[in-house]
């Protein structure tokens, strides 16, 4: 619910506007989902509250962390389901990675968070729970706050396309998290009237697109979405959302040994997106057992990452965050859920 939204509920029921406001800064800048702690209503209302608009938070169902200070939680909604959410630790801030989807439906053949398919969209709101919870770890740890948001964790966002964009400009609320729209991310594996539809939100946030292979052949391979939008229509969507926007494409572009990585990918690389405003951010792939897929050595690593820089192309290598804590999306879930499994049979 937006301001506006709970400003006029609290008036359907007879109730002051602005005390819905005040529940909502509870929410947003506290973290506080239990109205019995919201100490600045009367408590005639704290237990109306209950009635009209009931909280029903989730709670944290799994935690682990990395000794490079990477914490990802499984986060356990009211209705049994769970998702992923990992808070990042860089030179720069904080940033939390957001699931949009339980499950995914769109198959790409590295990822854990696909192989059982989608599950359900998440709500605005429980996609803001995953900050909000991530803001309480980093608060008791005594970390910095939370700086910046990528929307990257399981799910397409592009999937969940209206959900995805209210829970951004929610977590844009200055009275709330107050999160830059600049400091923003939305992911991607390539849904190109998402793309086209984002450009004219008018948000300036920053569009990353799960490249990882340069030609149709190897894409279709490794990710399904590719036989509907293909690389020419996807990289043609990309330049438009960046000249509509004047914000810079990240392509995310992770390695695979023996499938993605050699010269020739990379320079089919440069052919594609030369002279477009772009970034390319290298992931040595996390491995996943399911899938059977390795990463490359560095050196391979490095002479990809050369061909691009030799080409102008503004690159980086991803620094690889949580390998000890099953970092890669879905693979913490399926653990959980696995030992379930197993101790209830
Ligand atoms: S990489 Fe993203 S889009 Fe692809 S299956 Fe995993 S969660 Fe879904």
């Amino acid at each position: 619910m937006d301001v506006g939204e709970a400003r006029r509920l609290f008036e359907q029921h007879g109730l002051p506007g602005y005390r819905g406001e005040q529940v909502l800064s509870w929410i947003h800048r506290h973290g506080i989902r239990d109205y019995s702690q919201m100490t600045n209503l009367p408590a005639y209302l704290r237990d109306e509250l209950q009635g009209i608009a009931p909280l029903r938070p989730a709670s944290v169902a799994a935690e682990r962390r990395s000794v490079d200070g990477t914490i990802k939680l499984l986060l356990e909604y009211p209705d049994g389901n769970a998702v992923e959410t990992v808070i990042m630790r860089h030179d720069y801030g904080v940033s939390v990675c957001v699931s949009s989807q339980v499950g995914c439906a769109m198959g790409c053949s590295f990822c854990a968070s696909g192989i059982g398919g989608l599950v359900r969209n998440l709500t605005p709101g429980e996609m803001l729970e995953q900050v909000l919870e991530a803001s309480i770890q980093c608060r008791s740890m005594g970390a910095p706050r939370i700086s910046s948001i990528v929307v990257m964790g399981s799910g397409e966002p592009m999937h969940n396309y209206d959900n995805v964009v209210r829970f951004v400009r929610l977590a844009n609320w200055n009275k709330g998290l107050g999160i830059g729209y600049r400091h923003i991310t939305v992911s991607t594996c390539g849904i190109v009237p998402g793309i086209r539809r984002l450009a004219g939100e008018g948000i300036p946030i920053t569009l990353s697109v799960s490249l990882h292979a340069p030609d149709d052949e190897t894409r279709s391979r490794l990710m399904p979405v590719n036989r509907v939008y293909p690389v020419g229509e996807l990289i043609a969507a990309c330049r438009d959302y960046a000249d509509v926007t004047g914000r810079r494409v990240t392509y995310e572009y992770a390695l695979v040994r023996s499938v993605n990585d050699s010269p020739r990918h990379a320079r089919k690389l440069v052919e594609l997106i030369a002279g477009s405003l772009c970034h390319v951010n290298l992931i040595p792939v996390n491995p996943v057992e399911e899938a059977g897929f390795d990463r490359p050595d560095q050196a391979t690593v490095q002479a990809f990452a050369d061909v691009l820089s030799r080409a102008g192309i503004s690159t980086t290598i991803r620094r690889e965050l949580g390998t000890d804590i099953e970092a890669a999306c879905g693979q913490l879930r399926r653990r959980v859920l696995g030992e379930e499994r197993g101790r209830s049979r």
